[in-house]
């Protein structure tokens, strides 16, 4: 069931650890499936030891319905952030530590690069921290959200997501890429804030980006 789909999940998996984004077993992918069903990563494997198949399918509640791993402990919030966001259809959730640290000590990433408003649309919020795999972690990505496709957890991660896989792990990247830009700038001096009009101008641009599908 859903092997193409299994497939991209793992391909999008090796590109989080190939651009440094988690390390040994840590994230996850899931992605929403039809029919109330959802995949998820199994919790605690080596992603490069992975195989389609272990990847699990799951109904709304977190039940498997096919596969012989258990889900991600962070399965509750992954499905609470399905319910309660209907226009997402992937999330990645990562470790990246650029991202990671800046909440630690902002509250917000500004929208201060363009790499931040074409990718994760809108500045990324930092929300409050919770202990990980409990459902609190989705319920307060939902709430931080805004118009954003990212949300940075405090002490703890990064949580993207889009329509598509593809959408979320690009927002995912280009986080990481723009924190670890913006912690140098930082480091230098204050960083100064791009104006609302330069923000709506540049979001307005993205739709023209890349090759036509
Ligand atoms: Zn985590």
């Amino acid at each position: 069931m859903f092997e193409k789909e299994k497939k991209e999940m793992l391909e999008c998996a090796l590109q989080m650890k190939e651009y440094q984004l988690i390390s040994l077993t840590g994230g996850n992918v899931s992605m929403r499936m039809p029919d109330g069903l959802f995949l998820v990563t199994p919790s605690g494997m080596y992603y490069e030891k992975m195989v389609p198949d272990d990847i699990v399918v799951i109904d709304g509640k977190g039940n498997v319905v096919e596969g012989c791993r258990k889900p991600s402990s962070d399965t509750p919030a992954l499905l609470y952030m399905f319910e309660h966001m209907p226009q997402i259809n992937a999330i990645i959730h990562t470790h990246q530590p650029y991202a990671t640290a800046i909440g630690m000590t902002n509250d917000r990433l500004p929208a201060c690069m363009v790499t931040i408003i074409d990718a994760c649309r809108a500045e990324v919020q930092v929300a409050p921290w919770t202990p990980s795999s409990d459902i609190g972690m989705g319920i307060l990505a939902t709430q931080y959200a805004g118009d954003s496709l990212a949300v940075i957890m405090k002490h703890h991660g990064v949580i993207t997501y889009g329509d598509s896989l593809e959408q979320a792990l690009f927002a995912a990247v280009y986080l990481e890429e723009a924190s670890k830009t913006y912690v140098m700038a930082r480091v230098m001096g204050p960083v100064p804030e791009l104006s609302p009009e330069d923000i709506a101008h540049e979001a307005a641009g993205w739709a023209t980006y890349g090759q036509d599908k």
